[in-house]
């Protein structure tokens, strides 16, 4: 085992031989919350779980199941099924405003993406001497969970305290994201609960839940609705390809000439590019497993990095290859997963975070505009040093 190949949360001071450390499973208190009258209980799913979980029901690798889920979720219990990748169109459209801020006003540069607990822990270990780099865009559980729990709270008249927001989640990682004193409010935690997508086929199963043969339905709205770029933040370099269609547009005021940004796609452990964008040319560099990514970080440390964007997904392949997806995950099964990303953001109405309808509502409504002082408040993070246990030098 290399420890630069841990893909989880970084948390565990040892590695076990013998699998006596296990994820912690939230599955009982999610129940607890269904059963309970007081709790209105809210749930998103993440891009790369509707590609994952028809694995364990004998479906084809990559398989397309978003509409069975969104029935499974409702039999089990949850009051609303909401959608994580409208999170995603909002994480997309905060970070691609600090972007253009970090770009026009000098800021820390190169930007880092920061939607990968696993990654932003590795650089608060490792690197707390750069952590300025990290966008403070929060992830999209994150930043969904603290919308569920102030305005979407408020718009239904339910208090906040009431609201119980679960996130199904490819990854372990997400697990500890949901408990850093960061994400809360008022002493409460804006993402109440997080199950693994080996977690939800288990509650699928015991319930007994013939999946293969439920009726397709639709997420809940407002937080269901979602765009293709919002689809693609599961596969490595699709958080780059999602941002740089809304950068671009912006910093332009035309659309980029292909929304499809292939030199960001595909299983390179470092991917490089050039964007002429607005007058900058913009140096990005597309990183997926923290052995890849200490490199960079590296280089950034000696002053011989001299990218302006850079993203970073801790697992191989991004989210889809996750540490809480199906055990049985292949390589083969991670490429398929890639795919139907890229055909959920290809038979997508809107196809640009900024153009989520529900979304310009929520601007309009609530956080003003992109960088606003709510918006701020409410979507942006801070990270700090953290106490490293393992030394990568000796
Ligand atoms: Fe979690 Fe995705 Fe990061 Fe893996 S790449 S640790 S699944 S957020």
């Amino acid at each position: 085992f290399n420890k630069t190949d841990c893909v989880l949360c970084g948390q565990c001071t040892v590695v076990c031989p013998v699998g006596a450390l296990v994820e912690k499973d939230d599955t009982d208190r999610v129940l607890d919350a269904i059963f309970d009258p007081d709790k209105t209980v809210i749930v998103q799913t993440a891009p790369s779980v509707r590609v994952a979980l028809g694995d364990a029901f004998g479906l084809p690798d990559g398989s397309i199941v978003t509409k069975k889920m969104v029935s499974a979720l409702r039999m089990i219990g949850f009051d609303k099924v909401f959608d994580t990748n409208y999170g995603a169109d909002l994480t997309i459209t905060e970070e691609a405003g600090e972007l253009i801020d970090r770009l026009k006003n000098n800021k820390t540069m190169p930007m880092t993406t920061s939607c990968c607990p696993a990654w932003v822990n590795f650089m608060e270990k490792h690197y707390p001497d750069k952590i300025a780099h990290l966008s403070t865009t929060k992830s999209p559980m994150a930043i969904f969970s603290a919308i569920a729990k102030t305005q979407y709270a408020k718009q239904e008249n339910i208090a906040s305290k009431n609201v119980f927001s679960v996130a199904i989640m490819p990854c372990i990682a997400k697990k500890y994201e949901a408990k850093r004193q960061e994400l809360t409010q008022n002493g409460l935690f804006d993402t109440d609960a997080v199950i693994t997508t080996r977690g939800l086929i288990k509650l699928i199963k015991y319930i007994g839940i013939d999946f293969n043969n439920l009726p397709e339905s639709e997420f809940d709205n407002p937080m269901g609705e979602s765009t293709g770029a919002g689809a693609i933040f599961g596969a490595t370099g699709g958080v780059m390809e999602a941002a740089l269609r809304t950068a671009y547009e912006w910093m332009t005021d035309k659309p980029m000439p292909t929304l499809e940004y292939t030199p960001v796609r595909g299983f390179e452990g470092i991917k490089e590019a050039q964007v002429e964008i607005g007058g900058h040319n913009l140096k990005i560099a597309v990183v997926h497993t923290l052995k890849n990514a200490a490199l960079i970080m590296d280089k950034l440390r000696d002053g011989k990095c001299d990218y302006d964007f850079i993203e970073v997904m801790a697992c191989p392949g991004g989210c889809v290859g996750g540490g809480g997806q199906p055990v049985t995950t292949t390589f083969a099964a991670t490429k398929e997963r890639i795919k139907a990303l890229y055909t959920i953001d290809r038979s997508s109405k809107l196809r640009k975070s900024h153009e989520n309808p529900y979304l310009k509502k929520l601007y309009a409504e609530f956080l003003e505009a992109p960088g606003s002082e709510t918006a701020h408040k409410l979507l942006h993070t801070h990270y700090h040093a953290r106490e490293k246990e393992f030394d990568f030098s000796k």
